[in-house]
């Protein structure tokens, strides 16, 4: 049993170490990733409550790696948001994004009233350089505020519910609306979310798993769409992957969908042909 209990240990330090050698490995790459402006942005584009025409655009961000290819966030946002690296991240990421959004402003006839989503981790809240790079951004690129949403996810939102509120309403004072990312799955109260003035809520696709065959997970949809209703927000729907869920999304009356059964995140060439 000795035997086995050391067994046990080597494997368990064993596979720490290799956690602690992608981490490092991760986190070096991405300084370097950073300084070189390896990351690219992916667009993916949302539609109207009759899912017809495209009214927004989510920005996702991938990393161009130079010897392991194209890399999602699962590959590496854990990282970098532990070592705060995603702070910088974002701001390429929302630099680009608005440099695109302009460029597409000024070459698509029909790129009206088009909003522009951009992700943001919580922890911008906490950096004094945020609401700056924000206002600067914007002018650099002559876009108004009501182009651009940031979303955030609602599991961190409420890990720092204090900074998140006084962040959020001078967001709102600036004309930037916010979004609550993964909506459902981050535990907050009610109560919290109505003191926060966001204006979007994105309903996680999980919400969709079991939609429409689940008379239960059809109820639950339905349920989150009109919570968000009564709180006078816009509901997005993410993940419609299907004719039904786009149906339901119809049926429930949801405000926006996005997901596979539209389009994937593509390349910003690939978005032109919605227009
Ligand atoms: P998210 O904001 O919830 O974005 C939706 C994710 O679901 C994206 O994954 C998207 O590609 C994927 N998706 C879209 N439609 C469907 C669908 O119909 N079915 C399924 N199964 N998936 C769908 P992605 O691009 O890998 O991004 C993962 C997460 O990484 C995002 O989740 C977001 O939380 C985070 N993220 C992405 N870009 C940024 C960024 O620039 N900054 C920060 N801080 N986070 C980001
Ligand atoms: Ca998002
Ligand atoms: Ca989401
Ligand atoms: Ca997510």
């Amino acid at each position: 049993a000795k035997a086995e209990g050391r067994n046990r240990f080597h494997y368990f330090s064993e596979s720490l170490q290799s956690i602690a050698i992608r981490r490092m490995s991760v986190h070096s790459d991405l300084r370097t990733a950073i300084k070189r402006e390896e990351f690219v942005v992916f667009y993916q584009p949302q539609f109207d409550s009759h899912g017809k025409s495209i009214i927004g655009i989510e920005a996702l961000v991938r990393w161009q790696h130079p010897s392991k290819g194209l890399l999602n966030p699962a590959d590496f946002l854990d990282i970098a948001e532990e070592t705060g690296l995603i702070v910088e991240i974002d701001k390429l990421v929302i630099s680009a994004a608005s440099k695109q959004y302009a460029q597409w402003k000024s070459q698509l006839p029909s790129f009206d009233n088009i909003k522009m989503a951009i992700n943001i981790s919580a922890r911008q809240f906490k950096d004094e350089g945020f609401l700056p790079t924000i206002q600067t951004t914007l002018e650099e690129f002559s876009l108004d505020p009501s182009n651009i949403e940031l979303e955030i996810v609602e599991s961190e939102l409420v890990q720092d519910f204090t900074i998140a509120l006084s962040v959020i309403n001078r967001l709102n004072d600036l004309g930037i609306a916010v979004a609550i990312d993964d909506f459902g799955t981050g535990y907050s109260s009610l109560s919290y979310l109505k003191r926060l003035n966001v204006q979007t809520l994105k309903v996680d696709r999980s919400f969709l798993e079991d939609v429409p065959t689940s008379e239960v997970s059809c109820r639950l949809l339905r349920g989150l769409i009109n919570l968000g209703k009564s709180m006078e927000l816009k509901i997005v729907v993410e993940g419609v992957e299907t004719q039904e869920h786009l149906n339901k999304c119809i049926e429930y009356d949801a405000d926006v969908s996005q997901g596979y059964f539209f389009a994937k995140p593509m390349i910003a060439s690939d978005i032109e042909k919605f227009f």
